[in-house]
């Protein structure tokens, strides 16, 4: 018997081998998303000091112990995402978003060596410091806080409103952490902006286009959920405002995207007039009845059919590719209220996979990082079981396939070594 039978190690070993239409860059991948890393103390950076560009807390905390259980790590910030490669699976370059969790089997170490269980698993590379981020805009704010940049430089993340309206265990999804990741920043004393100013955007990402010799290709704008105002606005009026700056100072310099609830079409196409390509009205989990257990603002606001009656609706004004709603992958099976077996959590995802593919959208999914001041978190410490995460991959390629659909727009290259999506692998395995 193997010296591994039981161990995390052994787990990815056998799911390697069971699903070998599944390169074992993505099984590592998700495995590490879905259970955080662990940094030796002297592999963590410098902060905005060092050459190593920082994690910046884009949007949720995507960490799996509070930022007062971090240790050195809450100081001294992980980096961004990491790129790995070589080790016994002569891995080719994968992006993985950094994930704290200070005991996870995957450790990196000073010598930027990825271990599992102690067992050396690949080399690390660490995402160089952007020279954009060395600048500051002249109220002293930073770029990292104002427009971070993720997958490795590609994508400017612009969440402008730092809160959600739906508040409260009646409303928020079970899984999201953005209003404790708000109240555990500001109580650290970090910068952390809630409504972010449009002047502030358009200066940072001045400093982006002058620093970052092409890089960068698009942007996000996104945040919680508008269900009253903003600054006055409603929702597309609110989020759209930064898009119709943007587009006015840098005239498609970036393909604009908005994640934003599923809006009624009119304001679909106020999105559109204001510059924005891509759209995200995301549903989050397919199950009706894990829907309104998972995401009851959501319910409560819109409801699952209107939500997803919404989502085609947008298709006739982005064009249906251009269309692109997330579910957060892994939730489908989180106690009390998920499936049983791994099973069903992919039949019913199969499932929402096929009826929007059928109309042309394709969904994508990240994959769900149980944080611990959330519902799901506190129950499900360790996420959903690896070989969901696995087996999804293959059938989301497979659903893509028998409906004739291209990777979604958006995201660079597909493919192993060359995606850069780093919240989950279903880039990399296209
Ligand atoms: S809509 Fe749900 S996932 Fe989005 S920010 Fe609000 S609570 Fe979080």
């Amino acid at each position: 018997m193997s010296a591994t039978v039981g161990t995390r190690t052994g787990l990815v070993e056998e799911l390697v081998a069971r699903y070998p239409e599944v390169p074992p860059e993505a099984v590592l991948k998700e495995d590490m998303l879905r259970t955080g890393i662990a940094f030796d103390d002297d592999a963590l950076t410098d902060n905005l000091d060092g050459a190593v560009k920082p994690k910046s807390y884009f949007i949720f905390s995507f960490d799996q112990k509070p930022l007062t259980e971090l240790g050195a790590a809450a100081t001294q910030r992980p980096p961004e995402e990491i790129a790995l490669s070589g080790g016994p699976y002569e891995l080719e370059r994968t992006i993985v978003s950094v994930r704290l969790n200070p005991r996870s089997p995957y450790r990196v170490d000073r010598e930027l060596r990825l271990s599992l269980e102690g067992r050396d698993l690949a080399e690390v590379t660490l995402p160089p410091m952007p020279e954009y981020y060395r600048h500051t805009l002249a109220n002293g704010k930073t770029v990292m806080e104002t427009a971070p940049t993720i997958e490795w430089g590609y994508l400017i993340y612009l969440t402008v409103l730092r809160l959600c309206q739906y508040f409260g265990a009646h409303e928020e999804c079970g899984f999201c952490d953005i209003n404790h990741n708000w109240r555990q920043h500001k109580k650290a004393g970090r910068p952390y902006t809630g409504v972010k100013p449009v002047e502030d955007v358009l200066e940072a990402l001045e400093l982006i286009v002058r620093h970052d010799e092409g890089a960068t290709h698009a942007y996000t704008l996104t945040g919680g959920s508008v269900t009253s105002t903003v600054d006055g606005l409603a929702e597309a009026d609110f989020y759209g405002r930064y898009a119709q700056a943007i587009e006015e100072r840098f005239p498609g310099r970036w393909i604009g995207k908005v994640v934003a609830q599923a809006l009624p079409k009119a304001d679909a196409q106020r999105f559109k007039d204001y510059g924005i390509s891509i759209y995200h009205p995301n549903y989050e989990v397919w199950d009706k009845r894990l829907f309104s257990l998972i995401s009851p603002g959501k319910e409560r606001y819109v409801g699952r059919e209107e939500w997803h009656r919404r989502i085609l609706d947008a298709a006739d004004v982005f064009g249906p590719s251009n269309v692109i709603p997330n579910f957060v992958a892994g939730v489908e099976l989180a106690r009390p209220f998920g499936f049983e077996t791994i099973d069903e959590a992919i039949a019913s995802t199969v499932e929402g996979l096929d009826y929007f593919m059928s109309h042309g959208v394709a969904p994508r999914f990240t994959t769900w990082c149980p944080e611990p001041s959330t519902p799901l978190g506190r129950d499900n410490p360790d996420g959903a079981p690896l070989e969901y995460h696995v087996r999804l991959l293959g059938e989301y390629r497979d659903a893509l396939a028998r409906h004739g659909l291209e990777p979604p727009p958006g995201y660079g290259e597909p493919g192993v070594g060359k995606a850069v999506f780093s919240v989950s692998s279903f880039m990399d395995v296209l």
